[in-house]
């Protein structure tokens, strides 16, 4: 959300009352809970194979449509389609039930250009539930955050898929019991539903917790083969933060990676086209040993932090400074504090990564204040720096 940023500078604000609590809207969650218990219904109504049949293909095709669709396309524009097929993907989405295409990217674009800091709308740093499903069902994401998705949101076509969401879905449902019943309903739909919902919210959740690292990225992102086979290849996450805009997240050839396979059918289809590939420069840089650890990550984190003080205090300050002592002070206190130790940084990783931002950006706060003052009197100690490289001793 844009409210969450500073408008001018896209830095994270500091957190606010309602931020720390948000509020969960239980009345509007209940369908939510209603169709993960519909399932148990399999127990007294008639099931057949036909209705099995359906919930696995509904969960590979709206699966498909929620990774190659709402995420490859819609949130980081990794190809390009045609406007009917563009529209096309933009429904069969809604029927995975995670609302419209415009408030699902809107969304993802904000945890990309926020992942782990102030402003994330859905980082494991806030809790496990929060980040699974908590903020799906708050208050606090209700709306579509049209600022993000501007580009989308210009074709009326899809502002009407977004807004009616819930008619997909209900269509679907319909569908279902008219093939198979109540057994169609409930496992056809149903289940096929509720699957569907954690496995793609496991990205969100366990793909910053689970796994091993082979980019050093600002954040918490990890590459997990388990969240790979149940998301059709969404789960090479850390690969995916290093190269978001890349079509293709499993980069290894034994990366599973169904979405972009059936991505490069499509383009021999001639449905889509210009799908994004990284270069191979990039492949090699900022490459660390694959493990469940890095010490790049505090670097990266490190420089990411310098660059956010900086740009706050060039912000604030009518002169072009880059890093003032005082944040260099408090970056590299946190750097000293980077244990040599696998093991230990493990253990050590979340609260000295999440305090690094914070502890920055407080540092950087303090000194525009300072600044301000000082431009009534004395001159403000700081020091030029390039905010790429922000070791000042
Ligand atoms: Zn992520
Ligand atoms: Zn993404």
């Amino acid at each position: 959300m844009t409210a969450t940023s500073s408008e001018s500078t896209g830095i994270p604000a500091p957190r606010t009352t309602e931020d720390a609590a948000p509020r969960t809207a239980w009345f509007q969650a209940v369908p939510f809970f209603l169709v993960h218990a519909a399932p148990l219904a399999a127990l007294v109504v008639t099931v057949t194979w036909t209705d099995w049949v359906l919930c696995g293909v509904l969960y590979a095709v709206r699966m498909f449509a929620i990774t190659g669709g709402y995420h490859r396309y819609f949130s980081h524009r990794s190809y390009k389609t045609g406007r009917v097929p563009q529209f096309l993907m933009a429904v069969v989405g809604t029927t995975a039930v995670q609302k419209g295409p415009l408030w699902w990217a809107g969304h993802h674009r904000i945890h990309h250009r926020f992942t782990d800091v102030d402003g994330d709308v859905h980082s494991p740093r806030d809790g496990f539930w929060w980040s699974h499903v908590g903020w799906i069902l708050s208050t606090k994401y209700k709306a579509t955050d049209v600022d993000s998705i501007k580009d989308f949101a210009a074709f009326p076509e899809l502002r009407l898929v977004d807004r009616f969401h819930l008619v997909g879905p209900l269509a679907l449902a319909a569908a279902c019991f008219l093939i198979g019943g109540w057994g169609g309903l409930v496992i056809g739909f149903c289940l096929s539903t509720v699957l569907l919902w954690h496995a793609t919210f496991f990205v969100n959740s366990l793909a910053h917790v689970l796994g091993r690292r082979r980019y050093a990225t600002p954040d918490t992102s990890r590459n997990s083969l388990f969240i790979a086979l149940v998301t059709g290849g969404e789960g090479w996450h850390n690969n995916h933060h290093y190269l978001p805009a890349s079509v293709r997240q499993g980069l290894a050839w034994w990366e599973f990676d169904p979405t972009w396979y059936t991505l490069r059918a499509l383009a021999a289809l001639g449905i889509v086209r210009d799908l994004r590939l990284p270069p191979a420069r990039l492949l090699e840089q900022a490459r660390v040993r694959d493990g469940a650890f890095d010490i790049g990550m505090f670097r990266a984190y490190w420089e990411r932090a310098a660059r956010l003080a900086g740009d706050r205090i060039a912000d604030l300050s009518a002169r072009p400074v880059a890093v003032s002592v005082e944040v260099a002070d408090a970056l590299a206190d946190t750097a000293t504090a980077a244990p040599a130790d696998a093991a230990d940084a493990v253990a050590l990783e979340r609260s000295a990564l999440t305090g690094l931002i914070a502890r920055a950006l407080e540092s950087a706060d303090q000194l525009a204040v300072s600044t301000r003052r000082s431009r009534k009197g004395a001159t403000p100690v700081v020091r030029d720096a390039d905010p790429a490289d922000p070791v000042v001793e």
